[in-house]
């Protein structure tokens, strides 16, 4: 699969221009990170929209590019309820989009007012269009999180 690499730059850029329309459309009162790829996301939403409450929640799907499971799992339940909140799942990648489903139910059962899906990029094909996105492409993502340092240690 064709790769596409996105600098820290240009995810700064779009984390800005989607607290921009968070801020006008959809101010969520708790931003719940989805670990590992939505947590960079998630911590940096937080303090551009000013201090927003951040939960976590890891599920799990892949394990390695382009292969994947069944099901995606719940790793690390949400901590506390979400009686009455306005929430903003965060995820770098909507891919096939179960990741968010999973999420999305698991944010309802726990009480949630109105939920809104935030994501870097989706994929053309994902069964969860997120309600926020910048990124649309049917390549592999390469998140600057993920590369390794370039300078090798004697
Ligand atoms: P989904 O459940 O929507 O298929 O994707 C779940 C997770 O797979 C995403 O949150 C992300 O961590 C990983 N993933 C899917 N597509 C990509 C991609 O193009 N690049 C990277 N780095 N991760 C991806």
């Amino acid at each position: 699969m064709d790769k596409v690499y996105l600098t820290w730059w240009q995810i700064d850029r779009a984390l800005f221009s989607l607290a921009e329309e968070l801020r006008q459309k959809f101010m969520p009162d708790v931003i719940v990170g989805i670990a590992r790829g939505g947590l960079i996301p998630a911590v940096r939403l937080s303090h551009i929209l000013g201090d927003i409450e951040l939960k976590v929640m890891d599920i799990k799907f892949y394990t390695d590019i382009g292969t994947h499971g069944e099901k995606p799992v719940i790793k690390i339940p949400i901590h506390g309820d979400l009686k009455g909140k306005k929430v903003a799942i965060v995820d770098d990648v909507s891919d096939t989009g179960k990741t968010l489903e999973v999420a999305i139910e698991e944010v309802k059962k726990l009480g949630a007012e109105e939920v809104k899906v935030v994501c870097l990029s989706t994929k053309p094909w994902t069964s969860v269009v997120p309600d926020f996105y910048v990124f649309r492409t049917d390549k592999w993502i390469v998140f600057p999180w993920e590369e390794f340092p370039v300078v090798a240690r004697e």
